[in-house]
């Protein structure tokens, strides 16, 4: 049977969905799509850093500017109400989707790494000091890293790292052995956002919760590719971005468990998270509004939650069965090349990407390269630039995977890097 048969759902009919995905490229950036040079279809490769938005998606924006824009919260009239609805409601649905409790468990955030630094300034700057500890892993992505590494900074708290095996998965014994008695968080990546290694978090959350620890999942590279439930796994918190899974910049998510972010301090002050003030004091909003300060991305957010419909049409074990079947058939491919080298576990135990280097090329040569055959991947560090120490390298290309890839998709991928690695041998 041929890998395209396997596929779990009708791609093209998703493609279809994704007038971006028909663009030609190649010419002067100046000017897009019309210029001499663009002739070269697109094959969009760079989904861990942004997806695409379908055209549900596009026209939810487009209904709401067009329909109902206006302030949420603030006003009696008609169109704040529809607008507070339906701002109201999208957290319902992004609650649903993570198996939260209601919307009180979900603030909207402008992202993942918005997420992580309302955590670590309402919760870390409050609760840590000098003698507790913070664990994070060696591959965290810099959201995560350098938030806690500052909050670390500033309180006196210890951050520790668990080890990276040679394989590219978390060595659960050093978790064992630093997560201890003074432990007040583990914040660990969910998917490798570098090495597709999927962590073992519900364990991580049982050691944490041992020892009387709370732990955040960076769910930035899961939520989005594969079925995620807050209650299952076992976190207290949880963060995700809207525009890595079908929906606009500019939106987010953090789940947390209710009793804590009531007892959190906001983490931003101002309009529509206030209660009642004087001038005096102030009382704070009911969750999630206490730390949603300030007029919200309304129309993102909306969007939000029709990016999540989307994919809940789509259904979220296809979702992650897709990209299972391409981030091993990737892998497979490039891997059968030569002169290629994978970072993290094999083909079949990985999210939906591959980051690698060619012998003898420079990862951001690679991609200009591979920008000539119209193949758009990422190269760098990833913002994992201590991980990228510890493998000895500077960088690295990373090929990630959505619902609209195909095979074919990944065999111009692989031509590419061929051309690429005999261009410099
Ligand atoms: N965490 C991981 C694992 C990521 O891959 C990313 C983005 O690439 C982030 C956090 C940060 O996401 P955002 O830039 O949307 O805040």
């Amino acid at each position: 049977m041929g890998v395209q048969e396997q596929y779990p759902f009708d791609v093209e009919a998703v493609r279809a969905d994704f007038p971006v995905l028909d663009r030609l490229v190649g010419g002067d950036p100046e000017t897009p799509g019309e210029g001499p040079g663009d002739d070269t279809p697109l094959v969009y490769l760079d989904n861990a850093a942004t997806s695409h938005t379908p055209d549900p998606v596009v026209d939810t924006i487009s209904d709401y500017y067009r329909g109902y824009n206006a302030n949420v919260h603030r006003g009696i009239h008609q169109l704040s109400q529809e607008a507070s609805v339906a701002y109201e409601q999208a957290h319902d649905t992004v609650a649903d989707f993570v198996g939260a409790a209601g919307r009180e468990e979900i603030v909207f955030t402008k992202n993942t790494t918005e997420a992580m630094n309302l955590v670590a300034y309402a919760w870390g700057l409050e609760e840590l000091g000098p003698g507790d500890n913070v664990v994070l892993s060696e591959m965290e992505h810099h959201a995560s890293l350098v938030t806690w590494q500052q909050i670390g900074k500033r309180t006196g708290a210890d951050v520790r790292f668990i080890d990276v095996t040679d394989e590219g998965r978390l060595d659960m014994d050093d978790a064992a052995a630093l997560i201890d008695d003074d432990t007040e968080m583990v914040s660990v990546v969910h998917v490798s956002n570098t090495l597709g290694t999927v962590n073992p978090i519900a364990e991580l959350a049982e050691l944490a919760h041992d020892h009387g620890a709370y732990i955040f999942a960076d769910g930035a590279q899961s939520v989005p590719n594969r079925p995620v439930d807050v209650k299952e796994l076992g976190v207290d918190f949880l963060a995700f971005s809207g525009h890595k899974m079908c929906g606009p910049t500019g939106i987010g998510a953090l789940y947390g468990r209710e009793e804590l972010l009531d007892a959190m301090q906001p983490y931003l002050y101002g309009g529509d998270m206030i209660r009642r003030v004087s001038f005096e004091d102030s009382t704070w909003e009911d969750l999630p509004w206490k730390f949603e300060a300030g007029t919200p991305s309304i129309a993102q957010g909306i969007a939000f939650a029709a990016a999540i419909d989307y994919l809940d049409d789509i259904g979220m074990d296809r979702v992650e069965a897709h990209e299972d079947l391409l981030a091993e058939y990737a892998y497979d491919e490039l891997e059968a090349l030569g002169g290629v080298e994978i970072y993290g576990p094999p083909g079949d135990e990985r999210g939906g990407l591959v980051a690698f280097n060619v012998e003898g090329v420079h990862a951001h040569d690679l991609s200009s390269i591979l920008n000539d055959y119209g193949v758009a991947i990422r190269a760098g560090d990833h913002c994992t630039q201590p991980l990228h120490d510890e493998m000895g390298i500077a960088a690295s290309a990373r090929a990630s995977f959505y619902i609209y890839n195909t095979v074919e998709e990944i065999d111009a991928l692989v031509d590419a890097v061929r051309e690429a690695r005999d261009l410099f041998a």
